[in-house]
Order: structure tokens, then sequence, then C-alpha cells
């Protein structure tokens, strides 16, 4: 399988592209890159994003925005919490094994409400709500978990950079596929966005 894996970007190479893009976000000066009509045709026969990144549905971590990237540069995965499921571990699959893609990240941002629920509910006691957020509960809650054993200081935001952290980790020793492609390159890289100086920080 992995010998077809196409030519990309090299995780650095891609890390590198993020942190510039983030910084012109940052900065005030975004170029907004890859958002014409010449750029659609080209990608209409293909496409090779240079990372795929896996954040949270939250309306105030827009991905292309936050990196200043356009159409095809980025393989994004948007779900409340940035968990990890089969199907979105099979979403991270396809892009590295078919796309190429070498630079895996996973970014928590602050104020996640996602994770904010997840410590709410074991401050509760752990009562099922009933809802399919209990899903998302149980995916974030070992990552407050292991928070807590940390220390009770400042909880929510040490959670959120947990979950990012062991999220990474589950996709780097998910078997059979993302687990053997370290060897080849392929990074996972967590990280935490700021929404309020629109900073992401490499953690
Ligand atoms: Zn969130």
């Amino acid at each position: 399988m992995s010998d077809e894996r196409p030519a990309n970007l090299s995780a650095t190479e891609a890390l590198q592209e993020l942190t510039r893009g983030n910084r012109r976000f940052v900065e005030g000066v975004a170029e907004h890159p890859h958002g014409d009509a010449e750029r659609r045709i080209e990608l209409a026969k293909g496409q090779r994003p240079f990372a795929t990144i896996i954040t949270c549905a939250d309306s105030r971590v827009p991905v292309e925005l936050v990196f200043d990237q356009g159409l095809g540069d980025v393989f994004v995965i948007r779900v409340a919490g940035n968990i990890a499921d089969d199907a979105i571990l099979g979403s991270v699959e396809y892009a590295s094994l078919h796309l190429g893609v070498n630079l895996v990240v996973v970014m928590g941002h602050r104020s996640c409400g996602a994770v904010g629920a997840a410590v709410d509910y074991l401050d509760a006691g752990g009562t099922a709500t009933g809802t399919h957020i209990d899903a998302l509960i149980n995916a974030i809650r070992p990552a407050v978990q292991a928070a807590q054993r940390q220390g009770s200081e400042d909880l929510p935001e040490r959670s959120i950079h947990m979950n990012a952290t062991m999220v990474a980790d589950q996709i780097r020793t998910s078997e059979p596929v993302l687990a053997g492609l370290a060897s080849q390159g392929v990074t996972i890289q967590p990280a935490y966005y700021d929404l309020e100086s629109g900073e992401v920080s490499w953690l």
C-alpha cells in the first residue's frame, strides 16, 4: 500500500506552510489564496491537499480562514470536540494513503463547548443526557480525567490541550494503516487555537 502514496509536501514543509498562513491571518494580512475559477477548474481533475486538519465544528474555527488557505489546500475533518472515531480514522487514512498527506493536525480550541460539556458531565457525577451528545462526551471523558489527575486548576483549558494530544496519540497508533505510516514521514501534530488572538500553537 505504502509505495503507491502520491508525492506531497513533507510534514515539515506542510507545518511551515500552515504556520505562515496562520501568521498572515493573525496579522490581518491574509491573502485568501486559491479561490478563483482557474483553481476550481484545475482541482476538478483531482485534489492534492498538503495537510489533514481535524478540528472542532465550532463556528469560530474555520480552518481555511485560520490558516489562510483556499480550495484544495487542506483536507478538513470537523466534529465537535475534534474526536476520532472509525469514520474519522478512515478519512485520515484516505488522505494519507491516496492523497499523500504527510501532516495530520489535531486542533483543539479555547472555550470548546464539547470539552466543557465533558467537564460538566464529570462534575455532575456522570449522568448521561440520553442524547447523541453522550457519544461526544464519552470520547472526550478520558482526556478530562487525565487532566484532572494533574490538578483542578483551569481544568477546561487543560482538558482541551489534553484532548488534542490524546486524539493525536490515538491517530498515531491507529492500526492497521496510520501506525505504519510514521516510518514514511507521516506526522501527527496536536495544536491549540486561541479564539481571541487567532493564533495556533503547536503542542
Ligand atoms: Zn469546540
